[in-house]
Order: structure tokens, then sequence, then C-alpha cells
């Protein structure tokens, strides 16, 4: 009979966060499959754990995976974590859950500490309904585009964001969705310089542009209200002439941002042009 894999959340700073039944479960299985044993080796040593480690990461899944899966087949049990949070959200997961469910290995997943829910619940934002987009794309183009898709959406945004990426998220979201736009941006969540700045993007890019960003971040966005905040023929203008910096010719980068933005081509193509 085969074995069963379990999704075992582990703490995102504070170490107290970590679950009864997390700590059983990584007690009780054969293995771990770590994103990086030497993160887990830690977690483990601290809860005086002793427990045979694989690793599991995003370049060796597919290899890793099937060793995995083979050691479940014949009957083993394994707990997959990550280095922080929960395995499977923006972080290696999803492969080998799908592995598991194609080949008749039950999985069950251990709620327990996620950076995006924290920051949810701590917005102060209309949360009844979100959505997740975890990471941007580090390629400029591909993420204002992105954003330019988002920026009429309903329900609140959830982004991760590294550090040293922050100011120039926030220019591209602050260009996209408006300066007044309301967001959180969530900081060092559970740690000792935890910090949550309820404002607007605007404002967000000010504080930023004057204290350096340090420290893991989750941004929550409001929703877009469908009416008073449509972008502007400005924001469309700033998202043309940015297309046009990427080498685009006036005529498709005012197509792209009246795509982006829902505002007529032709508007923007004539402002753009008489610059
Ligand atoms: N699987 C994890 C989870 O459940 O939250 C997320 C892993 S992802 C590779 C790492 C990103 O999560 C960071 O760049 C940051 O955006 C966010 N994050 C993780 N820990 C955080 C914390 N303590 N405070 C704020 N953001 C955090």
């Amino acid at each position: 009979m085969p074995g069963t894999l379990y999704i075992v959340a582990t703490p995102i700073g504070n170490l107290g966060d970590i679950t009864l039944r997390a700590l059983d479960t990584l007690r009780q299985v054969d293995f771990i499959a770590a994103e990086d044993t030497r993160v887990t080796l830690r977690l483990l040593n601290h809860f005086e754990i002793r427990k045979p480690l694989v690793s599991y990461y995003e370049q060796n899944s597919v290899e890793s995976g099937e060793k995995i899966l083979s050691r479940l087949l014949a009957g083993e049990s394994c707990a997959l974590v990550s280095d922080a949070g929960t395995p499977a959200i923006s972080d290696p997961g999803r492969a080998l859950v799908s592995l598991c469910a194609e080949n008749g290995v039950e999985v069950f997943s251990l709620p327990g500490a996620c950076a995006a829910i924290s920051a949810v619940a701590l917005s102060g934002l209309d949360v009844a309904r979100f959505c997740f987009e975890g990471f941007l794309s580090t390629a400029k183009r591909t993420r204002r585009e992105r954003l330019g898709e988002l920026s009429q959406e309903r329900r609140a945004i959830v982004i991760y964001e590294a550090p040293h990426k922050l100011r120039a998220t926030l220019d591209d979201l602050c260009e996209c969705f408006g300066e007044e736009r309301r967001c959180a941006v969530c900081r060092e969540l559970t740690k000792l310089h935890e910090q949550t700045l309820r404002t607007t993007l605007g404002q967000a890019r000010k504080y930023f542009a004057e204290n350096e960003p340090r420290g893991e971040f989750v941004l929550v966005i409001s929703g877009s209200d469908g009416g008073g905040d449509k972008p502007t023929l400005e924001q469309a203008l700033a998202l043309a002439r940015s297309y046009r910096e990427d080498g685009l010719s006036a005529s498709e980068a005012a197509r792209r941002a009246a795509g982006d933005t829902g505002l007529p081509r032709g508007a923007i193509y004539r402002e753009l042009v008489r610059e």
C-alpha cells in the first residue's frame, strides 16, 4: 500500500508558529523532502527532530520527484517542506503533489504560516475576495503588461516582492493603478521588525524612496472600484512612453497602452506623437 505525502507549512520567521501537528508529522514520517536541506536542518535541530532529508527544489523537481514517488509507492511516508511558509505557494511543491495524485498516493496539507494570508488579514482592506499574483515577472515589459491587465481587477491583489525590487514595483504600480489606490505594505511578518503600512500606492512609493526597503515584503492592493479609479489618459501615456523606451513604435506602444487601460488608442497615439 502506498505511503502518504504531507505538505507541511513551517514558520515564516517566528518559530513559535510551527503547529503541533507539523511537529508530530515531522517526527513520524520516514523522510522529509526539503527545498534547502540546510535551512530545514536548522529547524529540525531547534525542535530536536532527527530525520533523513532529501532535497526537492524547482531545478531538480523532475528527477527528485520521481525518486520521492517511488519511495512513497513502496510504502514510505514523506513530509514536504519549503524554506518558510506553505510549500507550493510561490515555492516548490506543485509538481510533486500532482505526481502523487496521478499515481494514487494520498496527499494531505497541514495548514500553517503563509505570508500571503497573514498580509491579507492584516491589510484592513476589503478582502472579501482577493487574488494571489505571487512574484511579478522580472521582465519589465511583461510585468507592466500584467499590471495593465490587473488595473481593473475588482478583487484585492496580493503580490510577493523582494526588497531590492520594491521601489521599481511601487513605481510600476503607481503608473498602472494610480497613486491614489489604497494598499497595505507588510514587511517582516512575524519577525522582530514587523511593520504594516496601510496607505496609498503614492504614499508607499514616497515612504520607500526615503527609507531603504529591508526584509521580506507582501503587498496587498485594493481592488478597482470599477469607476472612480479608471486609468487616466496620463497613466495610459506613461505606459505608452515606457513601451517606447522598450523600443516599440509609437503606434504599437499606443495600441498596447490602449489594451492595458481600455482607453482609446487614437487619443493615446495623438498625445504620444505630440511630445
Ligand atoms: N511559501 C511561502 C509562503 O507560504 O508565504 C512564500 C515563499 S516565497 C519564495 C518568499 C516570499 O514570501 C518573500 O519574497 C516575501 O514576499 C514573502 N514572505 C515570506 N516570508 C515573509 C515574511 N516574514 N514577511 C513578509 N513577507 C514574507
